[in-house]
C-alpha cells in the first residue's frame, strides 16, 4: 500500500470558504488565516475553514494574490499527472461534441476546464501548451498532457509550449518563451469553419489565432453582406467569413505583421471559395474611423473587435469610452439597415454595461438599433456559471434603422 501523504492544511476566511462552497476555485491571499499567509510554491495542499474542518484540495502559489486553486475534494489523492490525463480526455471529449468543421480550437481552458493553470490550444496537427500558474510548471505535467494529447489525437501531433513572458514574471517563474515538446512542427495551416488559416507558434508576440470568435466568424458571415470593413482584423478572422458573403470586403489594423498574414491566408482560400480580393489597411482604428466619416465612407456590414481595453476592474469605466466613440462612429458609416457586429473581450464590461454602451452610441448616432443576436465566446471557450470569469466575451450582431 502506498503511503498516504497529508498535504499542509491552508485556513481560510468565512466568505471565501462560502465563495468555494457556492463552486468557485479561488482563494485569494487577502482570505487566508491569517490574512496575506504566505503559502507554499507549487504544493498541493488541504483548504481547511475558520475551524479547520476541510473543503478541498488545491494547488497553491507562492506569489500570486490567487494563492490557491482548487482541483477536488477533500478526499483528492490522484497523482497529478493521472489527474491531468483524465481532465484532458474529460475536455477533448467535451469539444468533440461541440466543435464543427474546424480543426482549430482550444483543448483545455485551465479552470473552465478544472486545470486550473493549462491552456492547450488545437492548430491543426499542432498543439500549443501554455503553463500559467507555478504549479503546472512541472515536466511531468507536461509529459503527462502530452501523452494524453497523443491517446486523444493519435501519436503523430506535434506539441509546443509557449510562454507569456508578464505571466510568468508574475508567478516568478523563469522565462521560457518557446520550446518543442513534441514531434518537430511548429507550424501548420488549420481549420475553421471550412476555412484555411496559417498558424506559426515561432512567429513573434501575440502568435495564433483568436479562436474564441470561432463561431462569431460563421455567425456574422450569415448576416453579412454588400460592403464591409472588419476593424481590427488582425490576421483576417472575420475578414476572411465577410469575403464568402460579401462583395467587397476592408480589413484594417495597426500590425503589419498581422495583416501580412490575414493577407496570406486570403491567399491560402482563393483556389477553394470564389471570394472578392480584400484591401488591408494599417491604420489606427480611431484615426480611420474619423477619416471615412469625413469621406462619407458608407458600408453595409461592419464588424468591430478591439482589444480589451478594459484589463481592470479600474480600467472599466475609461474603456467604456473607447467602445462608445468606436461603435458610435461605426454607426454612423452604416448604410440604412446595415448590420454591425461589436465585440468586447473584457472580463470587466458586463453584458449589460456593454448593452447600455451601445445604447448611448445609438441615441448619439441617431439610429435606432434592433438586436439580431447577442453571442458570447465559442463552445471551446466554455462558460461555468459558477465561475463567473469564464464568460468575457460579448457579441452583439444588430441592425440598424
Ligand atoms: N478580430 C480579430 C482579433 C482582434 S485582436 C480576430 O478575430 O482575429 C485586436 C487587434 O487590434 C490586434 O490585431 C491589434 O493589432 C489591433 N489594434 C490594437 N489597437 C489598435 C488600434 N488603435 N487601431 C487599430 N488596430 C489596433
Amino acid at each position: 500500500m502506498p503511503v498516504r501523504v497529508e498535504h499542509p492544511v491552508i485556513r481560510i476566511q468565512k466568505r471565501a470558504a462560502e465563495r468555494l462552497r457556492a463552486g468557485h476555485p479561488w482563494v485569494y491571499r487577502s482570505d487566508l488565516i491569517p490574512k496575506d499567509a504566505a503559502t507554499p510554491r507549487a504544493g498541493l495542499v488541504t483548504v481547511a475553514d475558520e475551524r479547520g474542518r476541510p473543503l478541498a484540495t488545491a494547488l497553491s502559489s507562492s506569489s500570486s494574490q490567487i494563492a490557491l486553486r482548487v482541483i477536488g475534494g477533500p478526499d483528492f489523492r490522484q497523482e497529478l499527472p493521472a489527474w491531468i490525463a483524465e481532465r484532458i480526455a474529460h475536455a477533448a471529449g467535451f469539444r468533440k461534441r461541440w466543435v464543427q468543421e474546424s480543426d482549430g480550437y482550444r483543448v483545455v481552458f485551465s479552470e473552465a476546464d478544472g486545470l486550473p493553470g493549462l491552456i492547450i490550444d488545437r492548430y491543426g496537427d499542432v498543439f500549443t501548451l501554455q503553463v500559467t500558474t507555478q504549479a503546472m510548471d512541472r515536466d511531468d505535467l507536461r509529459q503527462a498532457a502530452v501523452a494524453a494529447l497523443q491517446a486523444e489525437f493519435g501519436a503523430k501531433i506535434h506539441a509546443v509550449e509557449r510562454g507569456e513572458a508578464r505571466i510568468r514574471e508574475l508567478e516568478q517563474l523563469e522565462p521560457m518563451e518557446f520550446r518543442q515538446l513534441a514531434g518537430e512542427k511548429a507550424s501548420t495551416v488549420f481549420k475553421m469553419n471550412g476555412l484555411r488559416f496559417r498558424y506559426d507558434a515561432k512567429a513573434g508576440q501575440k502568435s495564433g489565432a483568436f479562436l474564441d470568435q470561432r463561431e462569431n466568424y460563421a455567425a456574422a458571415a450569415r448576416y453579412a453582406r454588400g460592403e464591409a470593413l472588419d476593424v481590427f482584423c488582425y490576421q483576417g478572422g472575420f475578414a476572411l467569413h465577410l469575403a464568402r458573403a460579401c462583395s467587397r470586403v476592408t480589413g484594417a489594423d495597426a500590425s503589419r505583421p498581422a495583416l501580412e498574414v490575414a493577407e496570406s491566408n486570403a491567399q491560402l482560400n482563393a483556389d477553394q471559395f470564389a471570394i472578392p480580393e480584400i484591401e488591408w489597411i494599417e491604420a489606427n482604428a480611431f484615426d480611420l474611423l474619423k477619416d471615412y466619416a469625413a469621406a462619407k465612407t458608407m458600408y453595409d456590414t461592419i464588424v468591430l473587435d478591439p482589444p480589451a481595453f478594459a484589463k481592470t476592474k479600474r480600467a472599466a469605466e475609461s474603456a467604456g469610452r473607447g467602445y462608445k466613440e468606436l461603435n458610435l462612429r461605426a454607426l454612423k458609416m452604416l448604410r440604412p439597415g446595415g448590420v454591425l457586429v461589436t465585440c468586447s473581450c473584457s472580463h470587466h464590461v458586463t453584458e449589460a454595461d456593454f448593452t447600455a454602451m451601445l445604447a448611448a452610441a445609438s441615441v448619439d448616432a441617431k439610429r435606432t438599433l434592433r438586436i439580431l443576436e447577442k453571442r458570447t465566446q465559442s463552445k471551446d471557450h466554455p462558460i461555468v456559471p459558477s465561475i463567473p470569469e469564464t464568460a468575457y466575451l460579448k457579441c452583439f450582431i444588430v441592425e440598424a434603422e
